[in-house]
Protein backbone atom coordinates (compact mmCIF):
# COMPACT_ATOMS: atom_id res chain seq x y z
CA UNK A 1 0.00 0.00 0.00
CA UNK A 2 2.94 2.71 0.49
CA UNK A 3 4.59 1.97 -2.51
CA UNK A 4 1.15 2.36 -4.71
CA UNK A 5 0.12 5.32 -2.54
CA UNK A 6 3.52 6.72 -3.61
CA UNK A 7 3.56 5.72 -6.84
CA UNK A 8 0.40 7.02 -7.45
CA UNK A 9 0.62 10.26 -5.64
CA UNK A 10 -2.71 8.98 -3.58
CA UNK A 11 -4.45 12.14 -2.04
CA UNK A 12 -7.58 10.45 -0.87
CA UNK A 13 -8.21 6.75 0.40
CA UNK A 14 -11.89 5.18 0.42
CA UNK A 15 -11.17 2.33 2.42
CA UNK A 16 -14.06 -0.40 1.85
CA UNK A 17 -12.50 -3.47 2.62
CA UNK A 18 -13.87 -5.70 5.47
CA UNK A 19 -15.38 -8.98 6.55
CA UNK A 20 -19.42 -7.93 6.70
CA UNK A 21 -21.34 -10.69 8.25
CA UNK A 22 -22.41 -10.06 11.60
CA UNK A 23 -22.70 -14.00 12.47
CA UNK A 24 -19.45 -14.79 11.48
CA UNK A 25 -17.86 -12.47 13.34
CA UNK A 26 -19.72 -13.53 16.86
CA UNK A 27 -18.10 -16.90 15.67
CA UNK A 28 -14.68 -15.76 15.02
CA UNK A 29 -14.21 -12.07 16.92
CA UNK A 30 -10.67 -12.50 16.48
CA UNK A 31 -10.34 -12.79 12.67
CA UNK A 32 -12.93 -9.63 12.42
CA UNK A 33 -10.88 -7.82 14.60
CA UNK A 34 -7.29 -8.37 12.13
CA UNK A 35 -9.17 -8.21 9.23
CA UNK A 36 -11.42 -5.14 10.17
CA UNK A 37 -9.18 -3.26 12.85
CA UNK A 38 -5.52 -4.36 12.76
CA UNK A 39 -5.81 -4.04 8.90
CA UNK A 40 -7.11 -0.83 8.84
CA UNK A 41 -4.52 0.38 11.24
CA UNK A 42 -1.92 -0.54 8.85
CA UNK A 43 -3.67 1.40 5.78
CA UNK A 44 -4.22 4.78 8.46
CA UNK A 45 -0.71 4.53 9.32
CA UNK A 46 0.26 3.87 5.51
CA UNK A 47 -2.11 6.68 4.08
CA UNK A 48 -0.53 9.20 6.76
CA UNK A 49 3.09 8.03 5.77
CA UNK A 50 2.18 8.88 2.31
CA UNK A 51 0.77 12.45 2.81
CA UNK A 52 -2.87 11.24 1.81
CA UNK A 53 -4.65 14.23 2.96
CA UNK A 54 -8.22 12.52 2.84
CA UNK A 55 -9.81 9.37 4.47
CA UNK A 56 -13.41 8.07 3.54
CA UNK A 57 -14.41 5.10 5.67
CA UNK A 58 -17.05 2.52 5.41
CA UNK A 59 -18.62 1.89 8.81
CA UNK A 60 -21.74 0.73 9.92
CA UNK A 61 -25.10 1.21 11.40
CA UNK A 62 -23.76 -1.75 13.95
CA UNK A 63 -21.79 0.07 16.02
CA UNK A 64 -25.12 1.62 17.29
CA UNK A 65 -25.93 -2.35 18.38
CA UNK A 66 -29.68 -1.56 19.73
CA UNK A 67 -30.31 1.70 19.97
CA UNK A 68 -32.16 2.83 22.59
CA UNK A 69 -33.78 5.86 19.83
CA UNK A 70 -34.99 5.22 16.75
CA UNK A 71 -34.15 6.80 14.53
CA UNK A 72 -30.62 6.81 15.79
CA UNK A 73 -28.63 10.19 15.84
CA UNK A 74 -24.95 10.42 14.72
CA UNK A 75 -24.30 11.79 18.61
CA UNK A 76 -26.26 8.62 19.71
CA UNK A 77 -24.23 6.72 22.47
CA UNK A 78 -22.19 3.52 20.28
CA UNK A 79 -22.56 0.78 22.14
CA UNK A 80 -22.13 -2.61 19.25
CA UNK A 81 -23.63 -5.79 19.97
CA UNK A 82 -21.11 -7.70 17.95
CA UNK A 83 -17.26 -8.10 17.28
CA UNK A 84 -18.40 -6.67 13.80
CA UNK A 85 -20.10 -3.96 15.32
CA UNK A 86 -17.00 -3.25 17.56
CA UNK A 87 -14.20 -4.15 14.92
CA UNK A 88 -15.64 -1.07 13.03
CA UNK A 89 -16.30 1.34 15.82
CA UNK A 90 -12.56 0.42 16.67
CA UNK A 91 -11.41 1.87 13.25
CA UNK A 92 -13.47 5.12 14.12
CA UNK A 93 -11.79 5.59 16.84
CA UNK A 94 -8.23 5.48 15.70
CA UNK A 95 -9.34 7.50 13.09
CA UNK A 96 -10.36 10.16 15.67
CA UNK A 97 -7.61 9.62 17.70
CA UNK A 98 -5.23 9.91 13.88
CA UNK A 99 -6.99 12.57 12.77
CA UNK A 100 -6.72 14.93 15.90
CA UNK A 101 -2.35 13.90 16.49
CA UNK A 102 -1.57 13.70 12.47
CA UNK A 103 -4.20 16.41 10.93
CA UNK A 104 -5.94 13.21 8.64
CA UNK A 105 -9.13 15.00 7.48
CA UNK A 106 -11.82 12.07 7.09
CA UNK A 107 -15.43 11.13 6.66
CA UNK A 108 -16.90 8.03 8.73
CA UNK A 109 -20.28 6.62 7.10
CA UNK A 110 -22.24 4.41 8.93
CA UNK A 111 -23.97 2.44 6.47
CA UNK A 112 -27.27 1.20 7.45
CA UNK A 113 -28.49 -2.06 5.29
CA UNK A 114 -27.16 -1.62 1.92
CA UNK A 115 -29.39 -3.34 -1.20
CA UNK A 116 -30.66 -2.78 -4.20
CA UNK A 117 -28.08 -3.18 -7.48
CA UNK A 118 -27.03 -0.43 -10.24
CA UNK A 119 -30.10 0.31 -12.19
CA UNK A 120 -28.50 0.24 -15.09
CA UNK A 121 -27.70 -3.33 -14.59
CA UNK A 122 -23.69 -3.31 -14.56
CA UNK A 123 -22.86 -3.75 -11.03
CA UNK A 124 -24.69 -5.63 -8.06
CA UNK A 125 -24.10 -8.07 -5.46
CA UNK A 126 -22.41 -11.40 -6.93
CA UNK A 127 -21.52 -12.94 -3.32
CA UNK A 128 -21.74 -16.32 -3.20
CA UNK A 129 -23.89 -17.53 -0.60
CA UNK A 130 -24.39 -14.73 0.23
CA UNK A 131 -26.35 -13.44 3.65
CA UNK A 132 -27.97 -10.30 3.43
CA UNK A 133 -32.06 -10.16 3.30
CA UNK A 134 -32.51 -8.62 0.07
CA UNK A 135 -30.19 -10.89 -1.79
CA UNK A 136 -31.26 -14.14 0.12
CA UNK A 137 -34.73 -13.37 -0.58
CA UNK A 138 -34.77 -12.37 -4.42
CA UNK A 139 -32.47 -15.83 -4.87
CA UNK A 140 -35.29 -17.83 -3.27
CA UNK A 141 -37.81 -16.12 -5.25
CA UNK A 142 -36.08 -17.14 -8.41
CA UNK A 143 -36.20 -20.72 -7.33
CA UNK A 144 -31.94 -20.72 -6.65
CA UNK A 145 -32.57 -21.26 -2.71
CA UNK A 146 -35.50 -24.01 -2.11
CA UNK A 147 -36.56 -21.58 0.97
CA UNK A 148 -35.81 -19.01 2.88
CA UNK A 149 -36.02 -18.69 6.95
CA UNK A 150 -36.87 -15.60 8.37
CA UNK A 151 -34.58 -15.29 12.10
CA UNK A 152 -36.52 -14.23 15.18
CA UNK A 153 -40.61 -13.53 14.80
CA UNK A 154 -40.32 -12.72 18.54
CA UNK A 155 -38.93 -9.39 18.47
CA UNK A 156 -40.63 -5.97 20.75
CA UNK A 157 -41.52 -4.69 16.69
CA UNK A 158 -44.93 -4.15 15.30
CA UNK A 159 -44.97 -7.81 13.56
CA UNK A 160 -42.40 -9.15 15.59
CA UNK A 161 -39.56 -9.19 12.99
CA UNK A 162 -35.86 -6.72 12.75
CA UNK A 163 -36.41 -3.45 11.38
CA UNK A 164 -34.16 -1.74 9.03
CA UNK A 165 -33.22 1.17 7.07
CA UNK A 166 -32.54 -0.55 3.37
CA UNK A 167 -30.50 1.70 1.36
CA UNK A 168 -30.31 1.76 -2.34
CA UNK A 169 -26.41 0.82 -3.00
CA UNK A 170 -26.59 3.82 -5.89
CA UNK A 171 -27.56 6.68 -3.55
CA UNK A 172 -24.37 5.00 -1.16
CA UNK A 173 -22.28 5.62 -4.02
CA UNK A 174 -23.15 9.17 -4.66
CA UNK A 175 -22.71 9.57 -0.41
CA UNK A 176 -18.76 8.60 -1.11
CA UNK A 177 -18.53 11.57 -3.56
CA UNK A 178 -20.19 13.74 -1.66
CA UNK A 179 -18.03 13.19 1.02
CA UNK A 180 -15.13 13.36 -1.06
CA UNK A 181 -16.24 16.73 -2.79
CA UNK A 182 -16.63 17.73 1.03
CA UNK A 183 -13.13 17.07 2.48
CA UNK A 184 -11.78 18.51 -0.88
CA UNK A 185 -13.24 21.67 -0.26
CA UNK A 186 -11.70 22.01 3.20
CA UNK A 187 -14.51 20.28 5.28
CA UNK A 188 -14.03 18.66 8.75
CA UNK A 189 -13.71 15.48 9.87
CA UNK A 190 -17.17 13.90 10.39
CA UNK A 191 -19.43 11.55 11.03
CA UNK A 192 -22.60 10.51 8.45
CA UNK A 193 -25.59 8.05 8.77
CA UNK A 194 -26.33 6.60 5.49
CA UNK A 195 -29.79 5.45 5.49
CA UNK A 196 -33.19 7.09 4.73
CA UNK A 197 -34.77 7.73 8.18
CA UNK A 198 -37.66 5.03 7.73
CA UNK A 199 -37.67 0.90 8.59
CA UNK A 200 -38.65 -2.08 6.89
CA UNK A 201 -39.41 -5.47 8.73
CA UNK A 202 -38.05 -8.49 7.56
CA UNK A 203 -41.92 -9.60 6.52
CA UNK A 204 -42.47 -6.35 4.90
CA UNK A 205 -39.34 -7.29 2.55
CA UNK A 206 -40.27 -10.99 2.10
CA UNK A 207 -44.39 -9.24 0.87
CA UNK A 208 -42.38 -6.85 -1.36
CA UNK A 209 -39.92 -9.24 -3.43
CA UNK A 210 -43.30 -11.70 -3.41
CA UNK A 211 -44.88 -8.42 -5.58
CA UNK A 212 -42.24 -7.35 -7.31
CA UNK A 213 -41.43 -10.52 -9.01
CA UNK A 214 -44.77 -11.91 -9.10
CA UNK A 215 -43.44 -15.13 -6.96
CA UNK A 216 -44.94 -16.94 -4.02
CA UNK A 217 -41.90 -18.90 -2.84
CA UNK A 218 -41.48 -20.83 0.71
CA UNK A 219 -40.34 -19.02 3.80
CA UNK A 220 -40.48 -20.37 7.43
CA UNK A 221 -39.91 -19.20 10.52
CA UNK A 222 -36.61 -19.74 12.67
CA UNK A 223 -34.99 -19.03 16.04
CA UNK A 224 -33.53 -15.72 16.28
CA UNK A 225 -29.80 -15.43 14.85
CA UNK A 226 -27.06 -14.12 16.79
CA UNK A 227 -26.04 -10.45 17.43
CA UNK A 228 -29.27 -9.00 15.28
CA UNK A 229 -30.13 -5.69 17.20
CA UNK A 230 -34.55 -6.00 16.86
CA UNK A 231 -34.92 -2.16 15.24
CA UNK A 232 -32.17 0.09 13.43
CA UNK A 233 -33.28 3.12 11.39
CA UNK A 234 -30.69 6.33 10.39
CA UNK A 235 -31.37 9.78 11.46
CA UNK A 236 -30.41 11.28 8.26
CA UNK A 237 -30.51 15.27 8.51
CA UNK A 238 -26.88 15.17 8.66
CA UNK A 239 -25.50 13.96 5.73
CA UNK A 240 -28.58 15.75 4.02
CA UNK A 241 -27.59 19.21 5.66
CA UNK A 242 -24.11 19.06 5.82
CA UNK A 243 -23.30 16.66 2.31
CA UNK A 244 -25.70 17.87 0.43
CA UNK A 245 -26.94 14.37 -0.34
CA UNK A 246 -29.75 14.15 -2.43
CA UNK A 247 -30.98 9.93 -2.59
CA UNK A 248 -32.98 8.98 -5.81
CA UNK A 249 -33.72 5.38 -5.17
CA UNK A 250 -35.84 5.81 -1.33
CA UNK A 251 -38.26 2.83 -2.19
CA UNK A 252 -38.63 -0.39 -1.27
CA UNK A 253 -39.86 -1.54 -4.25
CA UNK A 254 -37.80 -0.05 -6.61
CA UNK A 255 -34.74 -1.57 -4.14
CA UNK A 256 -36.44 -4.81 -4.64
CA UNK A 257 -36.88 -4.26 -8.82
CA UNK A 258 -33.31 -3.33 -9.16
CA UNK A 259 -31.88 -6.42 -6.92
CA UNK A 260 -34.17 -9.27 -8.58
CA UNK A 261 -33.44 -7.68 -12.25
CA UNK A 262 -29.53 -8.58 -11.08
CA UNK A 263 -30.21 -11.31 -9.97
CA UNK A 264 -31.84 -12.71 -13.39
CA UNK A 265 -28.82 -11.15 -14.63
CA UNK A 266 -26.90 -13.20 -12.62
CA UNK A 267 -28.40 -16.69 -13.27
CA UNK A 268 -28.74 -16.05 -16.94
CA UNK A 269 -25.05 -16.02 -17.46
CA UNK A 270 -24.57 -18.62 -14.59
CA UNK A 271 -22.51 -17.39 -12.39
N1 LIG B 1 -32.74 -12.01 7.91
C1 LIG B 1 -33.66 -13.05 7.84
N2 LIG B 1 -33.43 -14.08 6.95
C2 LIG B 1 -32.34 -14.12 6.14
C3 LIG B 1 -31.41 -13.05 6.20
C4 LIG B 1 -31.64 -12.01 7.10
O1 LIG B 1 -34.66 -13.08 8.57
O2 LIG B 1 -32.18 -15.09 5.37
C5 LIG B 1 -32.98 -10.89 8.85
C6 LIG B 1 -31.87 -10.70 9.86
O3 LIG B 1 -32.08 -11.52 11.00
C7 LIG B 1 -32.01 -9.22 10.18
C8 LIG B 1 -32.49 -8.61 8.86
O4 LIG B 1 -33.01 -9.70 8.09
O5 LIG B 1 -33.03 -9.03 11.12
C9 LIG B 1 -31.38 -7.95 8.07
O6 LIG B 1 -30.28 -8.85 8.04
P1 LIG B 1 -29.06 -8.67 7.05
O7 LIG B 1 -28.15 -9.85 7.24
O8 LIG B 1 -29.57 -8.41 5.68
O9 LIG B 1 -28.33 -7.33 7.52
P2 LIG B 1 -27.79 -6.84 8.97
O10 LIG B 1 -28.89 -5.98 9.53
O11 LIG B 1 -27.49 -8.07 9.79
O12 LIG B 1 -26.58 -6.08 8.61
Amino acid sequence: MAALIAEHRVDAVIHFAASIVVPDSVADPLGYYRNNTANSRSLIECAIKGGVKHFIFSSTAAVYGNPATVPVGEDDPVTPMSPYGSSKLMTEIMLRDAGAAYGLRHVILRYFNVAGADPLGRTGQSTKGATHLIKVAVETALGLRPKMDVFGTDYPTPDGTCIRDYIHVSDLVRAHADALSYLRDGGASATFNCGYGRGFSVRDVIESVKRVSGIDFKVEFAGRRAGDPAQIVAASDRVRAVLHWKPHFDDLNTIVTHALAWERKLSARGS
